[in-house]
């Protein structure tokens, strides 16, 4: 098969693979569409992730080639199907409690073992989804969408609250419409890019603001006291520490976005308390892929127009650097 590989550190290739080895409780699956997302260029400068080589890819939907031995039926050969790629231990502590996001253990398909830029993948029958009809293209957004809808579970938004969202990005438009489906009374949001704004306007947002040095009056303007909830899906350090400007009291911040791991803000630990903030992390997925489908399904998340390219696994090292410019919205890989 053919595969794209991360050979070393900023190191790509695209070269011929042998196809993975399915095991007994394991999923063959062809890959038909696989979106590059911001963590695959953190495993490329090799903060995150590995060891190389390794084939990324971890948003991902095709169709079931074989199924192994020992697996239990819940998923069949000719299925379309999108697979989630976390892999939890189920016996450390986090595990035992549920908690599977934070496994001590945790690995992932196409973060640390390989994923979905390749014609086939194999998965755990647990980790793997039937999609009904559902679009490849539209289905490897599941994945995102799932830690978006992670993120907004556990923000568990007052129903009425105003929000504010910074980034219009593929998240940032997932967010924003989870926002409003979540019982936000508006959704402001703030971008760098016109193109962005424009298109967060079209998919619900009830104002957008240029990020540039206006920004902050045409905020007040909007809402003098400030927003209920703050959300960042930048990571961008300055803009998570200037959150805390637009925040009305008992508000609450999700810091969704990922910055540096070597990052750090200024916060003011008086006005947290004065104010009785409440302040959200949010990583990855737990047990949010079943959601986040019937969300594409119904049509209650919009995502087709979220993607902008796509490109066949030959190209991968072209479509690596599109994804990287901050030009395009969502570029996929769609093995032929
Ligand atoms: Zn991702
Ligand atoms: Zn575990």
């Amino acid at each position: 098969m053919k595969a794209a590989y991360y050979e070393g550190l900023h190191e790509i290739v695209v070269r011929d693979a042998p196809e993975p080895e399915p095991g007994p409780k394991d999923i063959f699956v062809r890959v038909r569409a696989c979106g590059i997302c911001g963590t695959d260029q953190h495993i490329y400068d090799g903060d995150f992730g590995g060891p190389f080589p390794l084939i990324g890819g971890h948003e991902l939907a095709g169709d079931v080639v074989a199924v192994g031995s020992e697996t239990l039926g819940d998923v069949r050969v000719g299925q379309r199907v999108a697979v989630s790629p976390n892999l939890s231990c189920g016996s450390c502590f986090y595990c035992r409690r549920g908690q599977v996001n934070h496994c001590l253990r945790w690995s992932a398909i196409g973060v640390t073992r390989d994923g979905g830029f390749a014609d086939y993948v194999v998965a755990p029958e647990a980790n793997v989804y039937p999609i009904d009809d559902l679009d490849y293209e539209l289905a490897a957004f599941i994945e995102p969408l799932s830690c978006v809808v992670y993120g907004v579970k556990r923000l568990a938004i007052p129903v009425g609250a105003n929000a504010l969202l910074y980034g219009a990005g593929p998240i940032g438009l997932l967010m924003l419409q989870l926002l409003d489906r979540a019982g936000a009374s508006s959704v402001t949001v703030v971008d760098l890019k016109r193109d962005k704004l424009e298109l967060a306007a079209k998919l619900g947002a009830h104002e957008v603001v240029d990020a540039g040095d206006g920004a902050d009056n045409a905020l007040r303007e909007i809402s003098p006291l400030g927003f209920d909830v703050v959300v960042d899906c930048t990571g961008v350090p300055a803009v998570v520490e200037h959150m805390f400007s637009h925040v009305r009291n008992e508000g609450k911040l999700l810091f969704f976005g990922v910055n540096p791991t070597e990052a750090r803000v200024s916060v003011s630990p008086y006005d947290v308390y004065r104010k009785d903030l409440e302040i959200y992390g949010s990583f990855a997925l737990r047990y949010t892929f079943h959601d986040a489908f019937v969300l594409l399904q119904s049509g209650a998340v919009d995502v087709a127009p979220l993607l902008s390219d796509r490109f066949p696994i030959e190209a991968f090292p072209v479509a690596f650097e599109r994804a990287a410019s901050g030009d395009a919205f969502k570029v996929q890989i769609q093995p032929a």
